[in-house]
Parts: C-alpha cells; structure tokens; sequence
C-alpha cells in the first residue's frame, strides 16, 4: 500500500514537472540562451536630452567630469548613454496659427548650440554615447489636439515647451496607436534624418519613448539603420491612460527581434529625484550579477535638470555609487551599449561565462524570476531539483594548486 502511494507520488511529481516545462518552455529557453555575464557590467542610460536652456549644457558637463573620474581596472571611464529628443514645439507660431498648425524647433537651432555642443563633447571624449529616443517625445497631431483642449497644457507651451517630462504620461508616448503605417515611416525617416544632421552621424540605437512601441516602428527603424533596441525585458505596445497591452512578455538581452534588430534590456531604475540612492543601486548591480546580466541603468534628464539641488544630488549620488561599486566589485567594466551587444564577437576583458556549470546556476536563478514559475517549481519539487543540481554540478572542486596549500 505505501508503494503504490510512492509511486502515485512519483508518478504525480513527474507529470507535474513535465506539465510545468512544457508550459515555460520558451522562456526557459530565452533564459538559457541569453549570455551569462560574469562580472559586474555598468552603464548609465539617461533619456530627453534634448533642445534646453544653458543649464542643460552645464549640467551634462557635470556628468561629464563625474563619469571621467571612476575608472575600471581597464583604465576605461564610466560611461552614459544619453537617449536624444531632437525637437521641441515651437511655441510661438503655434500660438500665432491659434493651436492649429503644429511647427517644431530642432536641436540645431543656435539657441540650443550649448546643448549639443555638450553632448557632441561627451561623445568625443567616449564618455557619452547618443542614441535615438525620437524626434520628439510626443505624436505632435496628438499633442495638438490635447493642447487645444487643455488650459494646463497651453499653458505648458507658453512656458517652457522643452520640459516634454512636463506633459502628461501618456502624451509622452510617441508610438501609441492609431498611427498609419505610412505616417509611421515617414516620421522615422525624418527623425534619423535630423539625428544625422545634429550630430553628423546615423543613429544605430533607439530607445522608444515610455517603451511603447510595436512591429510596424521596428520595420521603419530597420529600414533606416536603427539595429538595436533598447527595451524594459517586454514590449508594450499600445497604452490607454495607465493600461499598458503588452504583446512581449519576455525579452532577454542580445534577443534578435522578428525585424532582425538587437534587444538591450534596461530594467533598473538610478532616479536620485524619485529618492533612489546609491546603496539600493549597488543591491540592483548585485542583483544583476547574480542573474549574469547587463546592469542598465535607468537615470533621467530630470535628475539633473529639476532645479540646482535636485543637480547636486544627483551627481553626488552618482559619483558615490561609482566610487563603492568599483571599491565592492574591482573586477566590473564600464562598457557602451554597442560593446555589449557586440560581446559574442568581440570580448577581450573575457566578460562572458561560457562553462556550462555557471550558466547553469544562472540560468536557474533566471527561471526563478519568471511569474509564478518559483512557486510552481517549489510545489512540483522542480525547485528541489535545481538546488540538487547546483550543488551537484556547481561546487567549486578544490584544484591542485589549493590542496597542496597548508
Ligand atoms: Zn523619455
């Protein structure tokens, strides 16, 4: 009687775990097919940097001097990517065609030439990489017609129309549906256009406004240069007010896209503004190596451009996150998104674990991540199995060299 329950049991077990591979089994592969980082991968990517007042320009020269002074044990210094907005409205002659009419200002304008100046010497210097985050932040008809029936956002445009972190959330969103194909390609054209003519050449990497963005924006991307995507680990594609439809639930870093374009995940958050300090972002880059991932972090233009306190801080926040994290983990690299995504071809610091032991540990850390998959995997013994396996397969054996020390 007791065999026939523990073979029910076993039976049980089994099916279960079969079931639960079965049901994951896409995700699991993705999470195995991701490379495994094995030391700690730092970058800073701040996005709406775009046409501003001078103290915009000051401020990204004080990134600048902090990102200079941490090194890595390459001699190679921190580095942000700065995600570009290139035009902002041009609040005077809208107001003069009475809300009707929608007519930009670029970033090529003189009165933004500190800006770009800035940014086009942060580039130089390989402290700065650029990348597309659109030509504008907002669909401009959609933000025409929201204006015109808004006091709040009339007088938004009177007052400073380059504060696009201003408007509310979902005008932010450039790519949100109804947008026609053809007005989709035509405007993905213009804003790699006047990426070009900014800063003298095509952009490679877009990064979408408030991550929604679909297929059809991927295509005019591809078509004008656009080979990588930066992403949250989803894709979102359509918003109505705070309800995102995601059509992506799972997207792991250096995943090829359906268009052939690169993914890039950026999932944690460095916004000293919203209270972030230094020591939570050294648990998220522990976190990050752990899972044998990229730590990208996200660090808006606000932080830097609220007010001068809300500059001060976050540049002390910054620069005292670099100082400990080089101090914790003397082995991290400091590398642009390109590098990264280019790793599998090129790696000569040896960033990427290619033992299977250690991708192994990863890889069930990773699964341990996926909704609801710890819990399943705890109740079918899954969980169990892992932990047997890891102590099995991943237990440092003492070499020859350590047994033969006293
Ligand atoms: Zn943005």
């Amino acid at each position: 009687m007791i065999w026939l329950a523990v073979e029910l049991l076993v039976c049980w077990l089994v099916l279960a775990n079969l079931v639960l591979l079965a049901l994951y089994r896409r995700k699991l592969r993705l999470l195995w097919l991701e490379p495994t980082f094995k030391q700690p991968v730092i970058l800073f990517e701040s996005d709406d940097w775009g046409p501003g007042p001078v103290q915009h320009a000051k401020a990204l020269d004080q990134i600048q001097q902090v990102l200079a002074q941490a090194r890595d044990h390459r001699g190679r210094c921190a580095h942000m990517t700065i995600g570009t907005v290139l035009s902002i409205p041009d609040a005077d002659k809208i107001i003069q065609s009475q809300y009707q009419t929608y007519t930009g200002i670029d970033l090529s304008a003189p009165q933004f030439s500190a800006v770009l100046t800035s940014l086009k010497n942060g580039w130089q210097k390989g402290l700065f990489s650029l990348q597309l985050h659109g030509r504008e932040h907002f669909w401009p008809t959609t933000l025409l017609a929201a204006i015109r029936d808004s006091d709040e956002l009339k007088q938004w445009l009177a007052n400073d129309s380059s504060a696009t972190e201003q408007l509310p959330s979902t005008l932010q969103s450039r790519w949100n549906p109804p947008i026609s194909v053809a007005d989709i390609a035509l405007a993905v054209k213009q804003e790699t256009e006047l990426f070009k003519r900014c800063f003298g050449f095509g952009a490679e990497v877009a990064v979408p406004p408030t991550f929604i963005w679909h297929e059809q924006v991927e295509i005019s991307w591809r078509s004008q240069g656009i080979n990588t995507i930066i992403c949250p680990g989803k894709r979102f594609v359509e918003r109505q007010q705070s309800q995102f439809r995601c059509d992506q639930d799972l997207i792991v870093n250096l995943q090829t896209s359906q268009t052939g374009q690169t993914y890039l995940v950026r999932d944690q958050y460095f916004e000293p503004e919203y209270g972030h300090q230094w020591q939570d972002a050294m648990v998220k880059i522990a976190t990050c190596l752990q899972l044998g991932r990229p730590c990208l972090f996200e660090t808006h233009r606000f932080n830097f451009t609220d007010s001068a306190q809300a500059c001060h801080n976050s540049l002390q926040q910054l620069q005292q996150l670099l100082a400990h994290a080089l101090k914790r983990w003397p082995d991290c690299c400091f590398l642009t998104n390109s590098e990264i995504i280019n790793l599998p071809q090129h790696d000569p610091d040896h960033v990427l674990e290619h033992g299977w032991r250690a991708r192994l540990k990863v890889w069930l850390a990773r699964a341990n991540t996926l909704p609801r998959f710890r819990y399943f995997a705890t109740f079918t013994g899954l969980s169990f199995m892992g932990w047997l396996l890891t102590l099995t397969f991943t237990h440092p054996k003492p070499s020859l060299t350590q047994s033969a020390q006293p």
